[in-house]
């Protein structure tokens, strides 16, 4: 081979006796076939097999098959990030004239692709009580497709009877999706309790290290896979191996991070409710928080992440205590190893379920720190809000 010619060529070498811990980054966009036949039939490789980068690589497909086993389904698609994998399934179940089922307290960006998206193409959101349990089957009319899910809700941390939700849906033969990011597939398994559409933010717990965007897409039944599929290739949406490989190392280390961030998270929750300047503290391990009992009946135990509402007073000094903190960092997007905590307004959206709180809502990221480290730097936040 001449030079030039060389250089595009790589070497073949032996890969005999390589074994390795890890799982290779494979990158690519052309697939290459043996011969002609093969190139001009390869649909006929189906949904598992491999034709073009964007639709997979195998890194890609470890992760997407280590999601499934975790979430116990049938099929993943992994996803650019949560938000898509929220995303795509509604792109991929409504119609104009049809209607998608919303809970009042979900990730804020799924009431703006509602509001924002769905409704000008003839789609309606319509958002309901998420403690509304059965009494949902009375909001699902001829035109509903799809009952969406968030349990606990984000920020404001109310249980939803899943199971509830779940059956009025059924009977109607109306899909249901929800949206397990607080949880992990090791906290709660969604298709285990008949939902057909399980997303998650691997951001979060997953990915583990604030450091990649990520969703994924898990479901039990292969047709629906292959409509979800064909809106991705539709769209031209798929992801990197680089980050499937950054993913596919938080998931090692995913059972040992969430079970300490909830051990630290809890006990932290149990130390800020008698606080003078905690007017409420919404964990759902605490029996005061909404759907506390369907959360001890289905959870196998709580994240990392929870809320507190501040008293009304404490508004006026929240920036300067914030500003004071050393050891948690200001942010969103948590499941990392560094402690977040972000000020979420005095209130959050709502549609349906007035709020009752007058005091800003503060949610809590617990990371990897030293427990009482963090603990003394939440102390002298809290010590900065008195009067
Ligand atoms: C963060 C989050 C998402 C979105 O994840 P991104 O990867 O940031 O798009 C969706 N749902 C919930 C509950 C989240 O917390």
């Amino acid at each position: 081979m001449r030079d030039a010619t060389q250089c595009v060529h790589h070497p073949e070498v032996s890969q005999e006796g390589y074994a390795s811990l890890a799982v290779p980054t494979h990158r690519a966009s052309t697939i290459v076939y043996p011969d002609g036949e093969a190139f001009l039939h390869r649909a006929a490789r189906g949904v598992d097999g491999y034709t073009y980068g964007l639709h997979g690589t195998p890194t890609t497909r470890v992760l997407a098959e280590q999601i499934t086993r975790l979430q116990g389904g049938l099929r993943s698609l992994v996803v650019p990030s949560g938000q898509a994998a929220i995303s795509i399934p509604m792109l991929t179940l409504l119609v104009p004239g049809d209607r998608v089922l919303i809970p009042d307290n979900a990730y804020p960006p799924v009431r703006t692709l509602g509001a924002q998206y769905l409704a000008p193409r003839g789609i309606e959101a319509a958002v309901y009580d998420p403690m509304i349990g059965a009494g949902i089957a009375d909001l699902i009319d001829d035109r509903t497709r799809l009952v969406w899910i968030e349990a606990p809700g984000s920020g404001t941390m109310e249980v939803a009877d899943i199971p509830a939700l779940v059956t009025a849906a059924k009977a109607r033969g109306v899909l249901t999706g929800c949206d397990n990011t607080w949880a992990t597939p090791l906290l709660f398994k969604p298709l285990a309790h008949g939902v057909d559409i399980v997303a998650e933010a691997l951001t979060k717990y997953a990915g583990g290290h604030s450091d990649l965007l990520l969703g994924s897409i898990t479901v039990a039944d292969m047709d629906l896979y292959r409509r979800l599929r064909q809106t991705l290739s539709a769209l031209g949406i798929g992801v990197s191996p680089d980050e499937c490989a950054l993913a596919l190392r938080g998931i090692e280390t995913m059972a040992v991070r969430l079970a300490h961030c909830g051990r630290v998270a809890e006990d932290f929750a149990r130390r800020l409710a008698p606080l003078p300047q905690v007017e409420k503290v919404l964990h759902p391990a605490l029996p005061e928080c909404p759907g506390h009992e369907a959360f001890r009946r289905d959870f196998k135990g709580a994240s990392g992440v929870f809320s507190l509402v501040l008293t009304p007073e404490s508004d006026a000094r929240l920036q300067t205590a914030l500003s004071g903190l050393r050891v948690f960092s200001i942010g969103a997007s948590w499941g990392g190893t560094h402690s977040l905590i972000a000020p979420m307004g005095l209130a959050p959206p709502r549609s349906t379920t007035p709020w009752p709180h007058r005091g800003p809502l503060v949610r809590l990221s617990i990371g990897l720190e030293d427990a009482e480290e963090l603990w003394e730097d939440l102390a002298g936040f809290l010590a900065r809000l008195a009067p």
